[in-house]
C-alpha cells in the first residue's frame, strides 16, 4: 500500500529532535578532539552517529513508536555515560535530554526512564559536588520533569479530543465523512488479507427540502437526529452509521452479503416509514445497497451504492435498490 505523502506530527518531531540533537553535539565533538580529549570526542561522535541514524530510519520507514523508544533509551544512556566520563558539569545536558524524552515516548514512560536516570546519576554527582548542590540539581530536574509531564499529558489529551471531534458530525454525534473514509480504507485492507465481505447502505431522506420548507430547518434537524436514532437501533454493533453530509447517511454492514444488506435496508426503510416523525405526513427514506467487490477502491464502492440510491429515487422513492 502507498504511504500517505504527508508526514505525521510524531514523525516530524522525532526527525527534528534527532537532527537538532546531532547538530548540537557536533561543535562539542570538535572541541574535545582539539583539546586532545579523545575518549569524550569519540563518545560524542558515537552519539551523533546513533542519533542521526535513528532520525534517518524514521525518515525512510515512517515508523515512530519503536524508533522513539530506541532514541529515548539511546540519548538517556548517552547522558549517563558522558556524566560518568566527563564529570558533573555536564549535568546541564540532563535538562533538554529529559524534556526530549517526553516528545519521543508516552508521558508515563518518559517519567519512568528519567527517574531511573536520576537515580543512576546520583553516584557520579555525589563524588564531585556538595550535598546541597546535589539536592538543587535533583529538585530542579524533578520540577523539569513535572512541568514536561503536565505539558505532554495535556497535549496528548487535546490531540485525542481534536481527532475525536474531527471525525464526528456535530448535529447527530455519529461519524462524519472523514470517519467513513477511514473505515472504508480499513475494510478494503482487511478484505485483501482476510477475505471478509461487507456492504454499504446509502440512505437519503425523501423530499427533505419540502420538510424544511414547510416545517422549518429546526424541525428538519430534529428529524435528522430521530432518523439517526431509528437507524442506530436497527443496525448491529458491527454496522457503523455515518452522516455523509446533508440528509444522506451510510451504514457500513461488515460481514453482510448483498442479500443480508438488502434485508437490513428494507427493515430500515419500513422502520422510518412507520415511525411518526411528522403528524401530517410520513417521512420516508430511499436506499442504495452495494456489496464490496474484490479489488475495488472505496470511492468506486461508494459510487455504486450511490448509483443504486439514485435508481431508488428515480423509480419512485421510499424503496431499496441493489447495485450490480
Ligand atoms: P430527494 O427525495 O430527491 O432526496 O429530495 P430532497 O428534497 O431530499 O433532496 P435535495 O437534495 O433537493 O434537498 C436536500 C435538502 O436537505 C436540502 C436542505 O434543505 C436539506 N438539508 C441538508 N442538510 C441539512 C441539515 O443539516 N439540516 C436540515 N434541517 N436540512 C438539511
Ligand atoms: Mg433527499
Ligand atoms: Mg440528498
Amino acid at each position: 500500500m502507498m504511504l500517505p505523502m504527508k508526514r505525521s506530527t510524531e514523525e516530524i518531531i522525532t526527525i527534528t529532535l534527532s537532527a537538532s540533537g546531532a547538530l548540537a553535539i557536533i561543535p562539542f565533538a570538535v572541541i574535545r578532539f582539539f583539546r586532545g580529549e579523545l575518549l569524550m570526542g569519540c563518545i560524542d561522535i558515537f552519539l551523533i552517529l546513533g542519533i542521526s541514524s535513528i532520525g534517518l530510519f524514521v525518515w525512510w520507514t515512517r515508523q515512530v513508536r519503536i524508533p522513539g523508544m530506541v532514541l529515548t533509551i539511546f540519548i538517556l544512556s548517552g547522558l549517563v555515560i558522558i556524566i560518568y566520563v566527563g564529570g558533573a558539569s555536564l549535568v546541564h545536558w540532563a535538562y533538554p535530554t529529559m524534556v526530549a524524552a517526553f516528545f519521543l515516548v508516552k508521558p508515563r514512560e518518559a517519567t519512568a526512564f528519567n527517574l531511573l536516570v536520576m537515580v543512576l546519576l546520583i553516584p557520579a554527582l555525589v563524588q564531585e559536588i556538595s550535598r546541597l548542590e546535589l539536592v538543587i540539581i535533583l529538585a530542579t530536574l524533578i520540577l523539569n520533569n513535572v512541568f514536561a509531564y503536565v505539558f505532554a499529558a495535556r497535549m496528548s489529551e487535546h490531540r485525542q479530543h481534536l481527532s475525536f471531534l474531527a471525525e464526528r458530525d456535530p448535529l447527530t454525534g455519529i461519524g462524519n465523512r472523514r470517519a467513513l473514509n477511514a473505515s472504508l480504507e480499513d475494510i478494503i485492507v482487511r478484505q485483501q488479507s482476510q477475505n471478509i465481505t461487507a456492504s454499504l447502505l446509502v440512505l437519503d431522506l425523501d423530499h427533505f427540502k419540502d420538510v424544511n420548507d414547510n416545517y422549518g430547518h429546526g424541525k428538519g434537524d430534529q428529524i435528522l437526529i430521530k432518523v439517526t436514532e431509528i437507524v442506530s437501533s436497527k443496525v448491529r454493533v458491527a454496522d457503523d452509521l455515518y452522516r455523509l453530509g446533508g440528509e444522506e447517511f451510510v451504514v457500513v454492514a461488515l460481514g453482510a452479503s448483498r442479500e443480508a444488506a438488502s434485508n437490513l435496508a428494507e427493515q430500515l426503510r419500513s422502520s422510518v416509514e412507520t415511525t411518526e416523525l411528522l403528524s401530517e405526513r410520513p417521512v420516508t427514506i430511499s436506499l442504495g445497497v452495494a456489496e464490496i467487490k474484490r479489488g475495488e477502491s472505496p470511492e468506486d464502492w461508494l459510487h455504486r451504492a450511490d448509483a443504486a440510491l439514485y435508481e431508488a429515487k428515480r423509480t419512485g422513492r421510499n424503496r431499496v435498490c441493489l447495485a450490480n
